[in-house]
């Protein structure tokens, strides 16, 4: 066996995190697409959606009750003449003119406030007698009344390119009156598990085998992240068949292998790699778990063909994540989604963190930033962790008992019980 083909280039979490950050920021953008409004739900907008009237187009108002000259209401209680009723979407002729002094529209929620009134007092302070509302609160100018273009401008960017679209986000659409958007089509990520004792799913297995359960978690993660997972057949720990497996998954956008990045004597994918002249950013992050994980990419001068539908790009970026199921998933999250969510065009942004008291002390070695299953429970201000007790970063088992994992900082080494921790929710 030759000698390990690259420098080993171990990086600290932050580090590492902002490597691929890095590289994602100078992707260019991918394809597009149209898609009905109903189908954009957690794609990338590829457009920005700017606001085709004011919001709201009217004063509009909150509440059913009158609108007032809220000068009227100085001395309680104040007697009003009714002089007509407004509903919510009155015809351009049908909107009341002007409100005098000393009248009252009545109101109903969402409809036009007509000139001259400046507040709405809310039904439960009034009682209408003949002609006449009597009521019985004072009111402040504006209240329950929302201005018009209060809340945007005519013309003013609503929604960003590269925004992920939620329920919010299509809402906000949908009242600015597009039925369709464009958006970034699905990156293509290639997921390659390697070894020789990984064995698929269904196939008969013997005693000291292992079904593959990588490229599942993998193909979850990757299309909730946005991307069409391409699941290739399971490369053995042979340089030839690796190298024809791996050189298929660079078709792809991206390419994720797991397994063999380790130090062992049959980790041979950066070996494979580095005969296709890939570069290597890192070749570990001092993490736990996950601390083999590999990020590169290979230049496509090396005979790797583009996607038909993006446009021509110079370079494949790859990870080579490390075999053990919990590793895979926890760098799936800390560095391949960065890249992926970049490759699907959504704006950066940073990892998000709850905080929760330690149920029970930690002690660890000092030296990596740990991510570690745990159970987060209690609310409101009263947010627990625990960790869960497992064999260690195979052991998916305690992986899916977990509802988050702690983070422990590389700079401790002991974290008494109620003291808080960082989390992240996976
Ligand atoms: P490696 O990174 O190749 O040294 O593998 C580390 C551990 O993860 C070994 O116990 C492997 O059997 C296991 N492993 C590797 N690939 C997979 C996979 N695709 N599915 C499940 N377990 C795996
Ligand atoms: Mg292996």
């Amino acid at each position: 066996m030759s000698a390990p083909p690259t420098q080993s280039l171990v990086l600290t979490f932050e580090d590492a995190r902002r490597v691929v950050e890095n590289h994602g920021s100078r992707l260019s953008p991918g394809a597009h697409e149209n898609v009905a409004l109903l189908h954009s739900a957690g794609r990338i907008l590829a457009e920005s959606v700017v606001a085709d009237r004011d919001i709201p187009p009217f004063p509009r108002s909150t509440r059913d009750g009158y609108a007032v000259h809220a000068a009227d209401l100085e001395r309680l209680p104040a007697k009003l003449a009714v002089v007509g009723e407004i509903k919510a979407g009155p015809m351009p002729g049908k909107i009341p003119s002007r409100l005098n002094r000393g009248e009252a529209f009545s109101i109903m929620t969402g409809a036009p406030v007509p000139q001259g009134a400046d507040a709405v007092v809310m039904i439960e302070y009034t009682s209408l007698q003949n002609d006449c509302v009597e009521i019985t609160k004072e009111i402040a100018p504006g209240e329950n009344i929302v201005a018009q273009g209060a809340e945007a401008r005519r013309g003013s960017v609503l929604l960003d390119r590269g925004t992920r679209l939620n329920e919010a986000a299509i809402a906000l659409a949908a009242s600015v009156g597009k039925s369709r958007l464009q958006v970034f089509s699905r990156p293509s990520v290639a997921v390659l598990a390697t070894g020789d004792e990984i064995v698929a799913v269904d196939a008969e297995i013997a005693p000291t085998q292992i079904r593959n359960s990588n490229s599942y978690s993998l193909a979850v993660q990757i299309q909730e992240t946005g991307g069409e997972p391409v699941l290739l057949p399971i490369a053995p720990d042979d340089p030839r068949r690796l190298r024809q497996l791996i050189e298929q998954g660079l078709q792809s956008d991206l390419l994720l292998m797991t397994g063999g990045v380790s130090m062992g004597r049959y980790d041979l994918v950066e070996q494979v790699l580095a005969e296709l002249r890939a570069e290597f950013f890192f070749t570990g992050a001092k993490i736990q778990p996950g601390r083999p994980v590999v990020f590169g990419r290979v230049s496509c001068g090396a005979g790797i063909l583009t996607r038909a539908t993006s446009a021509p790009v110079s370079h494949k970026y790859f990870f080579g994540l490390p075999g053990n199921p919990v590793s895979t998933m926890v760098t799936f999250e800390l560095f391949a989604r960065p890249m992926l969510e970049a490759l699907a065009g959504m704006s950066p942004h940073p990892l998000a963190f709850l905080h929760a008291r330690l149920k029970a002390e930690i002690r660890v070695k000092s030296g990596l930033r740990r991510f570690l299953p745990a159970i987060l429970s209690g609310e409101y201000a009263d947010s627990q962790a625990e960790l869960v007790p497992w064999q260690g970063s195979g052991d998916i088992t305690a992986r899916s008992r977990s509802n988050c994992l702690v983070v422990i900082p590389p700079d401790r080494e002991h974290i008494a019980a109620g003291e808080w921790v960082a989390v992240m929710l996976r």
